[in-house]
Parts: structure tokens; sequence; C-alpha cells
């Protein structure tokens, strides 16, 4: 079982890096710009190529826990079933899998132990959305998001109206946590030097401002909370049809332990998950908040539109992510992210990549059968 310390270990944080080429860094003087102008973060080197970029016709790709689900959503483009079936049929499998504890069924629980899934579909011909955030009690809100897409004229439905509207469809209501996320969240209740999603005053950077809360009408006092880190883990998948029609699907139970009601990037149209079907779709997996700030789904389409190739878009919106990442508690001594997140990107006409800050991994169903491919990582764990 990863913790969240764990996690914090494989993401890169704290990880004594040097710059240099080896590293995939290039120093900031060798670009030919002032330091100042790019402050002290250290920037990553102009990506490999990547080979999915090559690829022309139907393809699906989703995150590297997804080969099953690229592998049944293939299936249905087969059958001519529409993408938006194909990438929440294929997704499906990771929500009804107890041993994946990022998603659906088994999914790792809110700070109070209960399970809160987000998901949404995009869907290229019809340019619609549909999403749920906050969801208890039902395995499969990826479903859900598509019923919110195809049955009514929303695009977003939260908590309590998210849950009636599941009953309403016919959905069955469960407990989706199993022993093994129980036991994993009992073991963070009892971690003695507990970290969480409160900040205290030492993690704001400046001007950090004050924090309110209400002390009744017309009276507001300051607050004073404390803590951070986090476990993720989610599936997004991208399908484009031999037609070159769009569709994507993001779906998660969200940062394990985090604050109840907390929402992430996946059910957010333009940060964990968007489709255009004049260019492509695209989304994330990885820390939320970050994808949210920096829309980084819209901005693969956005930058696949404006001419850059899949593997490009995602490598960019990687770097993006990197410069706007600001406070000093998501970052190393090394000036690194002490986070990861991962960037999938497929375009209309079949051609694909996937970028992270640190390794990752990606599936794909393309020409060439279905795989786990490695990602084009910003930075290495490694060195
Ligand atoms: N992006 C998800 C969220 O922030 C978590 C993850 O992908 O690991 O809710």
């Amino acid at each position: 079982m990863i913790t969240r310390r764990d996690f914090l270990a494989v993401s890169g944080a704290g990880a004594g890096v040097g710059v240099g080429a080896a590293t995939g860094v290039v120093p900031i003087a060798s670009l030919g710009m002032a330091a100042s102008v790019l402050g002290a973060r250290p920037r990553p080197a102009s990506q490999p190529a990547s080979e999915g970029d090559a690829h022309r016709g139907p393809c699906v790709i989703a995150s590297g826990n997804g080969l099953a689900a690229v592998t049944r959503a293939m299936e249905l483009l087969d059958q001519g079933y529409d993408p938006a079936d194909a990438v929440v049929q294929g997704v499906r499998i990771n929500e009804d899998d107890p041993e994946d504890n990022s998603v659906g069924y088994g999914g790792l629980p809110n700070e109070e132990g209960i399970v809160e899934l987000d998901a949404s579909v995009m869907h290229g011909p019809t340019h619609k959305s549909g999403a749920v955030a906050s969801l208890r009690h039902i395995k499969n809100p990826a479903q859900v998001a598509l019923l919110v897409l195809r049955r009514t004229n929303h695009c977003l439905l939260v908590g309590e109206g998210a849950l009636r509207f599941a009953r309403q469809m016919g959905f069955q209501e469960e407990n989706l946590l199993t022993e093994a996320s129980r036991l994993a969240w009992l073991k963070w209740k009892a971690n003695a030097s507990r970290e969480d999603f409160w900040l205290d005053d030492a993690e704001r950077d400046p001007p950090a401002g004050k924090v309110w809360v209400s002390d009744g009408p017309g009276k507001l006092s300051a607050i004073d909370p404390d803590g951070v880190k986090r476990l993720t883990g989610t599936v997004h998948c991208s399908a484009v049809t031999r037609a070159g029609d769009l569709a994507g699907c993001t779906t998660t139970s969200g940062l394990s332990w985090k604050i109840p009601g907390r929402v992430g990037d996946s059910p957010i149209i333009g940060a964990g998950n968007y489709c255009d079907n004049e260019v492509g779709s695209a989304g994330c997996t990885g820390r939320g908040e970050s994808c949210i700030t920096n829309l980084s789904a819209y901005t693969m389409v956005m930058l696949m539109e404006m001419g850059k190739t899949p593997g490009e878009a995602a490598f960019e919106a990687a770097r993006r992510m990197v410069d706007r990442s600001k406070e000093s508690r998501l970052k190393g001594a090394d000036g690194r992210p002490r986070f990861n997140v991962s960037f999938y990107a497929l375009r209309k006409d079949g051609a694909y990549g996937a970028a992270s800050l640190y390794e990752g991994s990606f599936a794909v169903r393309d020409r060439d059968g279905a795989r786990v491919l490695p990602t084009v990582p910003l930075y290495s764990k490694g060195g």
C-alpha cells in the first residue's frame, strides 16, 4: 500500500538533482534568456520526438492503468459504438475493479473515510459534456456523467443532487469502501504526524492574506489551518474513430484523504478532460489542483489547434505547469515540483502523445495493438 509520504518520494519530492543534459534539463544560460526573466525554476530541455505523433487512424489512449480500458474501448469502436460509449465502457473496467484504489469501487476515501467520486465525459460531435462531482455510493460515476450529458441540459451535477440523479437513472447505491481501502484510511488516521490538505500560515507564500471565517452575521475572524501531502490516482481515456470523431472521459476517487466536498480536475471540463471534434481530445491525471489552475486539458487541445503535435502539446502543457507552480510548498529545494502530473493528447487524425512532470506511463490501442508506453518526462526522478 502506497502512503502519501511514499507518493511524494516517488513523485520526485526532495530529489537532489543537478542541472545538465543527462537530467533532461538545460542550464538557463544556454537558453539565451536572463535568469531573472525566467525566475529560479529549472527549465526542462526540448522534448525528444514522440513516436505516437506519426500514427494515423482509429486510436484509443489512456493513463497507464488503462490497458484493459483502451482494449475494450477499441472493441466497441470496431463494433460501431459512439466514442463516448467506448471510453465510458473502457474506464468502467477500472471503476469496477476493487484492486484499483484510485477509481470507483475500492477508491481511497476522503478524510472522513467516505469515498467521493468525480468523473466527466466530453463528446466531440455534439461538443457536449457531462460530469458528476463528490458523488457517493455509486461505483460508475463515468456512466452517470454520460447520462448528465445525454439526459440533461446541464454540464455538472454535484453531491446530493448527483446522487439523486443517479438513483433516478436506476443506479444502485452500494458501499464503495473495500476492506483494503478502509484499512489504508485507518492507517492514515492513526498516523501521529498526519499530513492533510489544510494549510498553516507557514505553508502559504506571501502575500498570504488572512483566512476569514464567519462568526455570525456581519462578524469575521481569522483561522489557522494545518498540513498538506497527497496520494493520487485516476483513469483518463480518449478515443478517435475511423471517421475522426472524438470523445474523452476521466474518472477518479480523487486525492485520498481529501477534505470532504473537494472536487478535483477530473470532472472540470478543460482541466482534467477536454475534447474538440475539429482538433483532438486530451486529459490529465495527477495533482488536480494544478490541472485546474492551468486548464491543462484545454491547453493541450488549444496547442494542437495551433499546430503542435500531440507529443509537443502534452510536453508544453507540462512545461507550463512547472512554470506556473509558484507556491514554495509545491517545490523541492532544487526548484522542481513536489508532485507529478501526466498529460495525454490524441489528435483527430489518430496521432497521439503523452508527457509527465516525472516518469510515467500511458496505455494505447493503435494499429499496432494495445500496450503501455512511457510518457516523455520533463524531469527524471533518478537524476
Ligand atoms: N487528478 C485527480 C484529482 O486531483 C487525482 C489523480 O489523478 O491522481 O482528483
